[in-house]
């Protein structure tokens, strides 16, 4: 049996190369020996405004709320926040669905999506993550999770690059088969910062309400702010019935993300009765989120202002890095990614620059990069840095 110890590390998944966490700060972030690394990662969109912001911090502390309401209670910050979320969503998105992360939030996108067309099929991007439920996954392309996805019927996969001419493939999937929801994210920061062509998007929305399908935009990881727009989905011309957001919504406190749709959809899915998770809208999450929904209102054109400053600032610095394995470099905001044609390259790359003192995340061929939306540009050079010794 086991011993303890052994025990624990298996159920923490924890291995000995495994990074220690003590503490963050704005862009940075210390381990246990007090080594500090830039933090190109920030949880993966999680703090597009920096560890330890003041205004969400504050909130935090400042927060006399209950210790817990009941799903089925009325809550005046859970409609507060409603009216903000509403407020800032792209297109004509007027309902939302509390949710306790992006993977509920997208469930209940897939859920929504089947009881208003009263079909079950659905069709996503090859390569794409859409969250660990089984929903989720059945959209998404998790190979270790192939026989977890039975469950829902049939999701048809599109395969990149996502151009004018794959409208034919899309239309081929759509024509008569009853797909109740097309899923994808508007830019897949999953599949290395993918970017589709304008072309794609506009023909995809066409198509989707040619057959009755629902557009469903998985702003999970896009959303507020990472790719220059406060949503992805606003690059395009588009107007999705769903979009599912989460991560970057409070900078780190759990217990929050959304489902928000039209009003006939919202409705299909309230007729039928609706069944809130317990910990979903946590109060003291939902005040913080309303903080950070106040800094990105106050802040807003500065913010994205800033975000472009950066993004052209790497993209400058990445152009004139001189890299061992050719990389091409696809760029949409703070969402940057690297991509090598080489899986085993790059997570050696990834290896590297964390023991330099970068963090990156590693998406198969790509590095991404996903720093704060306000890393100062003294920070962002210091990882720049790190990076160009690495490639
Ligand atoms: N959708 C996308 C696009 C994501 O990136 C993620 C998380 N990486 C999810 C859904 C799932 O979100 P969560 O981890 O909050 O359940």
């Amino acid at each position: 049996m086991a011993n303890q110890s052994e025990e624990h590390q298996f159920l923490a998944r924890e291995s000995p190369e495994d990074l220690q966490v003590a503490r963050t700060e704005g862009s940075f972030l210390f381990d246990d020996k007090g080594k500090q690394y830039v933090d190109f990662m920030m949880g993966w969109c999680v703090g597009n405004f920096g560890w330890g912001n003041a205004v969400l911090l504050e909130a935090a502390a400042q927060f006399e709320g209950p210790d817990y309401v009941y799903p089925g209670y009325s809550y005046a910050p859970w409609v507060e926040l409603a009216s903000l979320l509403v407020s800032i969503s792209p297109g004509s998105l007027k309902k939302c669905f509390r949710a306790t992360g992006g993977s509920e939030a997208v469930d209940l996108a897939l859920q929504a999506a089947m009881l208003h067309t009263g079909r079950s099929k659905f069709v996503s991007v090859e390569g794409s993550y859409h969250g660990n439920t089984i929903g989720g996954l059945s959209v998404g392309s998790s190979e270790s999770r192939e026989d977890c996805k039975n469950l829902l019927s049939r999701c048809y996969k599109v395969k990149p690059p996502l151009n004018a001419k794959s409208l034919a493939r899309v239309e081929a999937l759509l024509k008569g088969r009853d797909v109740a929801a097309f899923i994808m994210e508007p830019i897949s920061i999953n599949l290395g910062v993918l970017i589709p062509e304008p072309e794609f998007m506009t023909g995809l929305a066409a198509l989707c309400r040619q057959y009755g399908t629902l557009l469903i935009m998985d702003e999970v990881a896009t959303g507020f702010g990472r790719t220059g727009t406060l949503f992805a989905s606003e690059q395009f011309a588009i107007e999705p019935d769903i979009i599912c957001v989460a991560k970057a919504i409070t900078g780190g406190l759990g217990g929050m993300g959304a489902m928000i749709a039209t009003t006939p959809v919202a409705k299909s899915m309230e007729d039928k009765g609706h069944f809130y998770s317990t910990y979903g809208w946590h109060p003291r999450s939902v005040a913080v989120a309303i903080a950070a929904l106040g800094y990105i209102a106050r802040n807003n054109q500065r913010l994205l202002k800033d975000v472009a400053a950066t993004s052209d600032y790497c993209r400058q610095r990445l152009m004139e890095m001189r890299f061992k394995k050719p990389a091409s470099c696809r760029i949409a905001g703070l969402a940057i990614g690297v991509d090598f044609g080489d899986e085993s390259h790059a997570a050696k790359v990834q290896a590297k620059c964390r023991r330099e003192g970068l963090l990156v995340a590693n998406e198969g061929e790509s590095l991404l990069l996903l720093p704060a939306l306000n890393i100062d540009q003294a920070t962002a050079a210091q990882g720049l840095d790190i990076l160009e010794r690495c490639v």
